[in-house]
């Protein structure tokens, strides 16, 4: 159930890292059709108090051209007569024309308008101006995209480059190394996940000492290990290194090149690029953060992340109220087994203030698919009492219409359940999350 819903952060930011991150482990994509791990991934996000910073590919390569890696020219447009502009402009032997979106796969990927692919090679400026009237405006659905795929809104015009030779290389944080790692397969291009699912020994992987940073003799082993030899391999190596400054400098979780390629002119060239940030260093990153493209987002997801709340959209009838990512999908999964579908779930996190209960109750009403709510709050650092004042306001203000069903525990949770009974209002209180689910479901039913 958790698997197949549409929760956008989670699976934008984490379809994109999963590559390496999967190498890392010796996993393949196919671990992601697992629940237990997509659980623990979702978890893994939840822990990150706001929505990860998303940049689109020609951001992500401007970065990489201040800090000297070998990018191609390009031009950013948002009109097909604009794109057929920038090609004439580039005045390039071959362009290459790609849709801008934050997912990966896009090679692959297939238009509503029922173009093939999202990214196209061609000779003729005239040519990009049509294939670009095909993908803006238009959904692209690719294997790391929702099913009915995102809205293309820019499109890159960049000088192609013939490749000789696709490799993979990414460095990300890893916590079983304790810090940075450097990520590598001879084998790029677009089915890296097929080459870390079924041949694990084309996966190179370097541990960086955060101290001492990427030495000569690392750089030079992973740029042979890339397969690049004679010259190309002390160009390699030396991109190797000014990604990995990149990476330092605008305090990036990941940096990952797919393809990092070979030309038969003897360059060795960043095709694709995809960085994640860490949140953390959001104040100190104020230009990288000023990029952040939020029009991806669900509207709702970011509502709800202005009040520091975790929002999660599914498809069911019963909005989920809880504390902490591990009760909501406790919640979730007992409100399946009793026959109910969860609408969303969201989640109060810690040091909750009334006021974040009160805007929490103003989404989950907002949703008009949502016919019941359940309300599942263990107290821990949460305290009960507060919860049930939030409750209450908005059960006033915002004459909420569906049934309620209430279980609360742990810190003053005798004070919490006062403050709903002498509320006088409908408030079905339950003694527990099986019974809490079952009369969640059963309000639905009547
Ligand atoms: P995605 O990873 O979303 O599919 P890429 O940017 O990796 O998108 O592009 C897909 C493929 O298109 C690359 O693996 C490469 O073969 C080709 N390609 C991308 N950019 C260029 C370029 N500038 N010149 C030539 N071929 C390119
Ligand atoms: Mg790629």
């Amino acid at each position: 159930m958790l698997v197949t819903s549409s929760y956008s952060q989670f699976r934008n930011n984490m379809a994109a890292s999963m590559t390496a991150r999967a190498a890392t482990r010796g996993l393949g994509a196919a671990t992601s059709k697992h629940l237990l791990l997509n659980k623990l991934k979702l978890q893994r996000n939840w822990l990150s108090p706001k929505r990860w910073l998303n940049l689109q590919e020609y951001q992500s390569k401007k970065l990489m051209q201040d800090c000297g890696v070998a990018v191609q020219r390009f031009f950013v447009a948002d009109t097909a007569s604009e794109a057929l502009e920038a090609a004439k402009r580039l005045d390039a032997k071959e362009i290459v024309l790609k849709a801008q979106i934050l997912a990966g796969g896009r090679g692959k990927g297939v238009f509503d308008s029922g173009l093939k692919g999202g990214v196209h090679l061609t000779k003729d400026p005239a040519v990009v101006g049509e294939l670009a009237n095909k993908m803006l405006g238009f959904n692209l659905t690719t294997k790391q995209t929702p099913k009915d795929g995102v809205k293309v809104k820019t499109v890159m015009v960049a000088e192609a480059l013939d490749i000789t030779r696709e490799t993979y290389f990414a460095i990300l944080m890893d916590r079983s190394c304790n810090g940075p790692v450097m990520v590598g397969s001879p084998q790029g291009g677009m089915d890296i996940e097929e080459v870390a699912a079924s041949t694990p020994e084309l996966i190179f992987k370097e541990v960086i000492d955060i101290f001492e940073g990427v030495q000569d003799d690392q750089a030079i082993r992973m740029a042979a290990n890339l397969g690049f030899k004679g010259p190309l391999q002390r160009q390699a190596a030396d991109q190797i290194k000014r990604l990995y400054d990149l990476f330092l400098k605008v305090d990036a979780t990941q940096v990952e090149v797919n393809p990092l390629g070979e030309t038969p002119e003897g360059q060795v060239v960043c095709f694709d690029a995809k960085i994640n940030f860490d949140d953390n260093a959001e104040f100190r990153q104020k230009a990288v953060f000023a990029m952040d493209d939020m029009t991806e987002s669900d509207p709702t997801e970011m509502e709800a992340a202005k009040w520091d709340l975790k929002y999660i959209g599914l498809d069911g009838n019963i909005a989920c109220f809880v504390n902490g990512a591990g009760l909501a999908m406790a919640t979730c999964d007992i409100i399946d087994l009793h026959g109910g579908k969860p609408a969303n779930f969201l989640d109060l996190g810690g040091g909750v203030k009334e006021r974040q209960v009160y805007e929490a109750f103003k989404l989950l009403t907002a949703d008009p698919k949502v016919e019941a709510i359940l309300v599942n709050i263990f107290g821990g650092i949460v305290n009960c009492a507060i919860i049930a004042n939030g409750i209450t306001k908005a059960c006033r203000e915002l004459e909420l219409k569906v049934p309620l069903v209430v279980r609360l525990e742990g810190t003053n949770v005798t004070e919490a359940k006062r403050i709903l009974s002498e509320s006088g209002l409908p408030i079905t209180a339950a003694d527990n999350l099986d019974d809490a689910a079952k009369k969640a479901v059963a309000a639905i039913k009547k």
